[in-house]
């Protein structure tokens, strides 16, 4: 067993996290970390918790053995750990619900949020329709208009969006109007973070309810393991793509202690990590400090946070998650990238192959696995966590592929000519 036990009091892991806050916020944080240190210890809390989880998101969230991919692989065993079938579609709800559960605890009736492909802002207004919450969700206005299904979701729980028009009228611009919005309403008002960024307790807390997702899997992988006459009981490699890193923290947080396993997380390489246009902060960036923590970020010589690129929103964000930055300094975790193109090919042989659209996202991390793959025995084994579904990204998908996509508002009312399997790249193997 490697010891770990991180972060320390004031939230920082090694020299990352902490709290870099304006004095305006000390005290509604200082209230937040009281209420977290009160509730994660109550039996009363987990348990509402838990009874959340199993019956509005439909946990535990299968196993499932990628028998065809494994075997065309030729190598290791993939396993996929199926966040994609939570309710909502991907692994963010479980965070939202621990949030609004302390929200409605703290007595605040009002939830705001910030979004970037939505996602987010999905999770948050489902939840807050559930509990009866106010919910304010900002998003940059360049995202309102490449995302407008999930803005019409949003608005069809009972949110308000709000379009952000300043610098680049993207995820971090929103991040930033939320951070004043929180500012001037936190009397009734709490702030639910998407990822594990933020300032201290909020990367802890969100990696603590994102944790359900390593500690269901440490439970089934014996199991699957054993009935595929792989090496057990735990997989050789835990895989997951990292945006901000809640779902890498949430699968690799209970397995940082199991020294038999590596845990990689797959960073969007976009045109390429020496491209410029990426959004790889760990293998590109340098430490500073973003939102509230110090980190990995993606900034120019005069601390200036650059633009980055990915062809999945969720992954385009130039800081990341500080545990990450510290897992990465101790070599516990390694972090890798794959391109946009590597992602694009992934998503199409997951479909096909197995039957599973991912999201683009996810899809990163299903073609580190079919890479390392091949490199290993077939009693070794991979554990990836696919993050989400992939219904969100077809018309992106179909955009690139230049294919005939029914829903397109420039084609609607015509017919499908073809469907849309039309110039897909050859779902094959790279050499
Ligand atoms: C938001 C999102 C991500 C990236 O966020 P992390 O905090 O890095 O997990 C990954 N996959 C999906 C499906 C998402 O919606």
């Amino acid at each position: 067993m490697i010891p770990y036990q991180q972060p320390d009091a004031s939230g920082h892991f090694g020299p990352y996290g902490g709290s870099f806050i304006s004095e305006t916020l000390t005290h509604a944080i200082q209230e937040l970390q009281d209420a977290y240190t009160r509730y994660q210890n109550d039996p009363a809390f987990m348990a509402e918790f838990h009874h959340e989880l199993a019956h509005f998101v439909g946990r535990p969230s299968p196993i499932y053995h990628a028998a065809r991919m494994s075997r065309e692989q030729g190598g290791a065993q993939i396993f996929l750990k199926r966040e994609d079938l939570n309710h909502t579609g991907a692994h963010k709800v479980n965070n939202t619900i621990g949030q609004a559960m302390l929200a409605r605890r703290m007595g605040k009736p009002r939830v705001i949020a910030e979004t970037g492909a939505g996602q987010h802002g999905v999770a948050t207004a489902t939840i807050c329709a559930r509990y009866g919450l106010q919910c304010v969700v900002y998003m940059g206005s360049e995202d309102v208009k490449r995302q407008s299904p999930n803005v019409y979701r949003m608005k069809l729980l009972g949110a308000t969006v709000v379009p952000v028009e300043s610098g680049s009228r993207t995820l971090k611009d929103a991040l930033n109007e939320a951070m004043r919005d929180w500012v001037a309403n936190v009397d009734n008002t709490f702030y639910i973070i998407g990822t594990v960024a933020g300032p201290h307790p909020y990367p802890m807390m969100v990696r603590d309810f994102q944790s359900v997702i390593g500690k269901e899997s440490i439970v089934q992988m014996p199991e699957m393991l054993a009935a595929q006459g792989c090496r057990g009981p735990q997989p050789d490699v835990v895989m997951a793509c990292v945006g901000g890193g809640s779902n890498a923290m949430g699968i690799f947080h209970p397995y940082i202690t199991h020294e038999g396993t590596r845990l990689i997380g797959v960073e969007a390489a976009g045109e390429g990590l020496d491209s410029g246009k990426h959004s790889a902060s760990l293998q590109r960036g340098s430490p500073g400090v973003l939102h509230g923590n110090r980190t990995y970020i993606l900034q120019n010589e005069d601390g200036q946070v650059t633009e980055t690129h990915s062809i999945s929103a969720g992954l385009d964000y130039p800081g990341v998650g500080p545990e990450h930055a510290h897992l990465k300094d101790i070599g516990r975790a390694e972090y890798v990238g794959i391109t946009d193109a590597e992602a694009l090919e992934a998503f199409h042989y997951l479909c096909r192959t197995e039957g599973i659209i991912p999201a683009l996202e996810s899809s990163h991390a299903v073609a580190q696995a079919m890479r390392m793959a091949r490199t290993m025995r077939p009693d070794q084994s991979i554990l990836v966590c696919l993050s989400g579904r992939g219904d969100k990204d077809i018309g992106t998908v179909a955009d690139l592929s230049q294919a005939d996509f029914y829903c397109r508002p420039s084609c609607r009312g015509q017919a499908v000519k073809g469907g849309v399997a039309v110039n897909l790249p050859v779902a094959g193997v790279r050499a």
